[in-house]
């Protein structure tokens, strides 16, 4: 990734830019802001190598047993297997290429997402869309799915057992995606995903395995939480470049 590209993420994300008071220097710092760059195209996916690691056995399996995306679909829209089917107003099932290289995991729908039955709409969307861009991808390129399909009311954090309940439609979606790389966005889809109360903070920066299927995983914050804590952007960022570090060493 260039120091134009990262420039042009930092201000697609609301970082505000500062560079080096010296001439020549190549270091982006907190100091003095300055005209920005003229845009630059964002890494094409078309560098990101073709995949090339197996499929894990444990995918084929359930994949021969289970429901094809239509039925899948439909099962989630009727599903009435956790008390939050009462005050749902839309299911959320997911969005996106479902032959993606990235499944992007968040938490739960929230009030803008219970409305259109879309994940990652509103303010939160629009950041993570901009984190997207910055990593080369447009938000069609990506699968985005969360750990639970329906709103919790208030926005509360899901209860263990609505987790346990869902869990099944997001292991179908990933059976069937196959992705090269889970983006796990903030602490309820990281600690859900890998099975782990460890803080967030902790979870981030390196690469997880998701269970026994050999997808490497990957935690970072949620674009919700880095709307209130703006300077954790910059670790978001190292977070992304983790991901598609990853995904070159995995195609090698
Ligand atoms: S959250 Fe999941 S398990 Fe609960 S009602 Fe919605 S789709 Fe069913």
């Amino acid at each position: 990734m260039t120091r134009e590209q990262q420039l042009q993420y930092l201000e697609a994300m609301g970082v505000q830019v500062w560079t080096a008071r010296h001439a020549g220097s190549e270091a982006a710092i907190e100091g003095e802001p300055v005209t920005p760059d003229p845009p630059v195209a964002a890494a094409s996916v078309a560098e990101i190598p073709a995949p090339v690691a197996p499929v894990p056995d444990v995918l084929d399996e359930a994949d021969s047993a289970g429901l094809d995306w239509p039925a899948l679909e439909a099962r989630v829209s009727e599903c009435t297997l956790c008390e939050l089917h009462n005050s749902r107003t839309r299911t959320v099932f997911g969005v996106g290429n479902r032959s993606a290289d990235w499944l992007v995991i968040g938490e739960a729908p929230g009030h803008d997402e219970d409305q259109q039955g879309e994940p990652f709409v509103g303010r939160a969307g629009q950041l993570l869309n901009a984190m997207l861009r910055a990593a080369g991808l447009q938000r069609e390129q990506v699968f985005i799915a969360n750990i639970l399909k329906c709103r919790p009311p208030n926005n509360r954090d899901p209860k263990p057992d609505e987790v346990a309940c869902c869990e099944p439609y997001l292991l179908r979606q990933i059976e069937l995606i196959r992705p090269r790389l889970i983006l796990a966005v903030g602490r309820i889809a990281a600690q859900n995903l890998l099975n782990t109360q460890t803080p967030i903070g902790k979870l981030r920066g390196e690469v997880h395995q998701f269970r026994d299927t050999g997808i490497p995983l990957i935690a970072t914050y949620h674009p919700a939480y880095l709307l209130r804590s703006p300077t954790e952007k910059r670790k978001s960022w190292q977070d992304l470049q983790l991901a598609l570090r990853t995904l070159r060493e995995q195609g090698t």
